[in-house]
């Protein structure tokens, strides 16, 4: 059995999955009183609930922690403070339960999750606060086929959210208020494969400012930014020639977004997957489920305390793949 756990950002996630199938995920989120996530702050969270969530995890499992044969951790892209205390933790437990750990990179986890769900060999639209990409194994990497050029729609949506006095994660709120808006023509920005969502950022608040409802703003916000995602997703479909879409993230979460996906993907012939949102949001379900399939194919991945190091800024195609 593998225990996985997530620390990467807002959320400390721990799961157990064994042999592909979860057996527990367990999560809490660090949510700021006011502003954006403060580092230090969420790696205090982490800290502080950690051996709570383990133990939660162990009583949703019923397994006994002997069980436990290796650990993955989220050990990248992250915030590092935010990493340093989920791998002072998988440490500590690697230590108490005397087995191997295995590093992790967080966006491979939400693709590869898509075979719980059934997919194969998936394009990733991966939408969640820091990370927009488009993600899909081609030539021994997990390449990234197209990217946000500033910030990530997640928060990109929550700054627009603030602005308008909606409290942090904006994203929910903004979904509700878009039922009752209507249609505005806002700039709409797909640079080849790549989206940008500033020039929008700033039209938004200048026609908040000049008293637009921010209903017909939320609309038209969510028409804008999706249907920007979703171009850029299909022709990474076609371009890889690959014939499933699976989605990850908190924006996955929508349902205007999920709507435009199924409409896309039934239009050109592709499965659409949309995991239930236990493993769309970040959750350590997904790592230790990739955990495993990692060493089922390469068990040199197992490595010692002393060998595991964070990695904040690794890319998604940095990672050398010797388990496909
Ligand atoms: P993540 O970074 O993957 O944990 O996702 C968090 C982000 O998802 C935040 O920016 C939220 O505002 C956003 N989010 C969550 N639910 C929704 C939703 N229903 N619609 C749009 N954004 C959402
Ligand atoms: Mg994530």
């Amino acid at each position: 059995m593998m225990l996985g756990i997530e620390c990467t950002a807002h959320t400390f996630g721990v799961g157990i999955t064994d042999k592909g199938k979860i057996l527990a995920n367990v999560r809490d989120m660090y949510k700021p009183a006011k502003g954006g996530i403060v580092p230090m702050d969420a790696a205090v969270h982490h800290k502080d609930t950690a051996d709570f969530l383990y133990k939660k995890a162990l009583a949703e499992s019923g397994i006994n922690e002997k069980k436990i044969k290796a650990i993955a951790l989220s050990n990248a892209p992250g915030l590092a403070p935010c990493l340093i205390e989920g791998m002072k933790f998988a440490k500590r437990k690697a230590k108490e339960l005397g087995v191997k750990l295995i590093p992790v990179n967080h966006c491979i986890a939400h693709l590869e999750i898509g075979q719980h769900e059934g997919a194969k060999d998936p394009v990733l639209l991966y939408a969640s606060g820091a990370n927009t990409q488009i993600i899909a194994f081609s030539d021994n990497k997990y390449r990234v086929f197209g990217e946000t050029l500033d910030s990530g729609v997640g928060n990109f949506i929550d700054t627009f959210a603030r602005h308008c006095g909606i409290a942090f994660p904006g994203g929910p709120e903004i979904e509700k208020l878009a039922l009752k808006g209507k249609y505005m023509e806002l700039p709409y920005s797909v640079k080849g494969m790549d989206v940008s969502f500033s020039g929008m950022q700033t039209k938004l608040k200048q026609m908040y400012d000049s008293g637009i409802k921010v209903e017909d703003l939320s609309y038209s916000m969510q028409e804008h930014a999706f249907a920007m995602l979703v171009e850029a997703a299909e022709r990474a479909l076609a371009h890889t020639g690959k014939k499933e879409l699976v989605l990850g993230g908190g924006v996955a979460c929508n349902s205007r977004l999920q709507e435009m996906c199924r409409i896309m993907c039934k239009e050109r012939g592709a499965r659409y997957f949309c995991p239930p949102k236990d493993l769309l949001v970040d959750n350590a379900a997904m790592i230790a489920f990739t955990g495993e399939l990692m060493i089922k194919k390469d068990k040199r991945l197992l490595i010692g305390s002393d060998e595991l190091d964070i990695a904040p800024r690794e890319r998604t195609d940095d990672v050398k793949v010797t388990w496909r």
